[in-house]
């Protein structure tokens, strides 16, 4: 077992970073929503900012920084991935000037989706209590865990989230200008997904805003 160990490690500054997929962010891609209009950072690129609908100015996403960042070799969002032991999937700097990086979603909402439930259900956050007291920490849990020993506590469904979450075998419909994206791990459950919880996507968002 060594969900125990140290995430990071002594005699680096920052052994990895975490976040959740970007995609899920309200503002992933530029964009208006009135207008059906969604632009590729490359298109941003190309045809600027200026809405072609309404001729105002477009709300620029979050891609569009990101974009900003790969240029000067910052981001990761091309670089080369790899699997550690956990089949956790970490996306790694080529030129080494960033920690690797893993995208991961909340736990909670691995488990809402595994047991076709909420967030907000009781069960719900009772499985996610006894994973976090069993294994010491969402993030051990979701990253340093067995599947195996996942599904002994909280059964076969939750753990191949955690393994699906982990090689990022998970399905994502961007969201754009004020418009939430979803983040779904089981492809079949994407048609009548509807957004469970607005102020925890809320604090994703903001966190996310800060990371780029
Ligand atoms: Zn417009």
């Amino acid at each position: 077992m060594q969900h125990s160990s140290q995430l990071s490690a002594p005699r680096t500054k920052v052994a990895y970073t975490i976040e959740f997929y970007p995609e899920e962010g309200k503002y992933h891609y530029t964009g208006h929503r009135n207008c059906k209009v969604v632009q590729m950072p490359e298109e941003t690129k190309t045809n600027g900012t200026t809405c072609p609908v309404c001729q105002r100015k477009l709300t620029v996403g979050v891609m569009h920084r990101v974009q900003q960042l790969a240029a000067r070799g910052i981001s990761n969002f091309q670089f080369p991935i790899s699997n550690d032991e956990f089949g956790v999937r970490w996306i790694k700097d080529e030129d080494g000037k960033r920690p690797p990086f893993v995208k991961l979603v909340p736990l909670l909402e691995i488990i809402a989706e595994a047991l076709s439930s909420t967030t907000a259900s009781g069960k719900v956050r009772e499985v996610f209590e006894n994973l976090v007291e069993k294994f010491g920490s969402e993030m051990a849990v979701l990253l340093q865990t067995d599947t195996a020993e996942i599904a002994k506590l909280a059964g076969p469904r939750v753990a191949e989230g955690v393994g699906k979450v982990r090689s990022g075998d998970i399905v994502i419909a961007p969201g754009f200008d004020g418009e939430y994206g979803k983040v779904k791990i089981w492809n079949t459950e994407i048609q009548n997904s509807k957004l469970k919880s607005q102020n925890s996507t809320e604090e994703k968002v903001s966190e996310q805003m800060g990371l780029f």
